[in-house]
């Protein structure tokens, strides 16, 4: 049985950038250019595990991403991982997409190349980190969807046992192919790439394709088809003053009471001090 798995791979502004990044403040967007970016790092586990199981029962691992051009880099990462194609779904009018515009061009991006016997992605992602692309997905393809995946043992199409972790423990499930799965760190460790596999990516079949290439309708895609409407976005004024009292011990206590008071704490609330009036 060969599967075709589709790994949605986003790929995330470096954290050691992160304090270079700005906000648009008219469209209230991240600003990403200059920012060099890595494969968000869940996205990786989920790659893994496609890798995995078509090591078990062949197939192929086709990476799937909606990015801007210059991701390609980035991409070819997973390539090199092992991963045997990648498709870059990029196109001005995507920009400024929130998660349901993001996971409506995945899921076309999916329909165009086929479908796919599995579609695995990662739980969350490192910046946006909304963790609804995954079901999303699942909805637009109308295909069963688990989130939160810790293990997955395909016996056959119709036989897959998984696993996914809640809050105080994990369930069990009894699934059947095709699906849409959200991996977890948890489930595996994902490979390095080697300097072969970083030469190997380099001639992989890589596609980009644009809102022309894709059945699409513009009212659901970009920041138009994005029925997210971000609220005020400001940077916080943090302002500290140190205040050096002097006194006895009661009447820094005192003192204390009465700034908390003064800030809206309800300090009869609590004891303070022991039973007995010892401390
Ligand atoms: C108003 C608004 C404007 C925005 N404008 C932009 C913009 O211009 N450019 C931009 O990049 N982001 C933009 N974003 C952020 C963008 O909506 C989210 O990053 C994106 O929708 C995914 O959401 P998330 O990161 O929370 O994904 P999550 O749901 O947390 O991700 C879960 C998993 O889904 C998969 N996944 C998520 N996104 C992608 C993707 N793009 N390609 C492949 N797989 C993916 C990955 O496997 C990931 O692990 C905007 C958001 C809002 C609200």
């Amino acid at each position: 049985m060969g599967l075709n798995i589709v790994v949605c791979v986003k790929p995330i502004p470096d954290p050691e950038k992160y304090n270079e990044i700005t906000i648009d403040p008219v469209n209230k967007t991240i600003v990403r250019e200059g920012i060099p970016t890595i494969i968000n790092p869940i996205d990786k586990h989920a790659i893994e595990e496609a890798l995995k199981i078509k090591e078990q029962y062949g197939g192929k691992v086709i990476l799937m991403s909606m990015a801007p051009p210059n991701a390609k880099e980035t991409i070819q990462e997973g390539l090199a991982m092992g991963a045997d194609e990648a498709y870059l779904l990029s196109d001005k009018k995507f920009a400024g997409a929130d998660t349901l515009a993001t996971s409506y061009v995945l899921a076309q991006g999916i329909k165009k190349i086929g479908g796919a016997d599995l579609v695995l992605t990662g739980t969350e992602s490192g910046d946006g980190a909304t963790a609804q692309v995954s079901s999303q997905l699942g909805e637009w393809l109308d295909l069963p969807h688990l989130w939160g995946v810790i293990e997955c043992n395909i016996k056959n199409p119709d036989d897959i046992y998984i696993k996914t972790k809640i809050e105080n423990g994990y369930m069990e499930w009894a699934g059947r192919l095709p699906m849409v799965m959200a991996v977890s760190r948890e489930i595996n460790k994902p490979r390095y790439t080697t300097i072969m596999g970083v030469m190997k990516a380099k001639k992989k079949p890589f596609t980009i394709l644009t809102f022309a290439d894709l059945e699409l309708d513009e009212n659901y895609v970009g920041l138009a088809g994005s029925p997210t409407q971000p609220g005020e976005i400001f940077t916080p004024e943090i302002g500290r003053k140190g205040e050096l009292v002097k006194g006895s011990k009661e009447e820094l206590v005192q003192f204390i009471i009465e700034k908390l008071r003064a800030n809206g704490i309800n300090v009869e609330k609590f004891t303070l001090g022991c039973e007995g009036g010892q401390n």
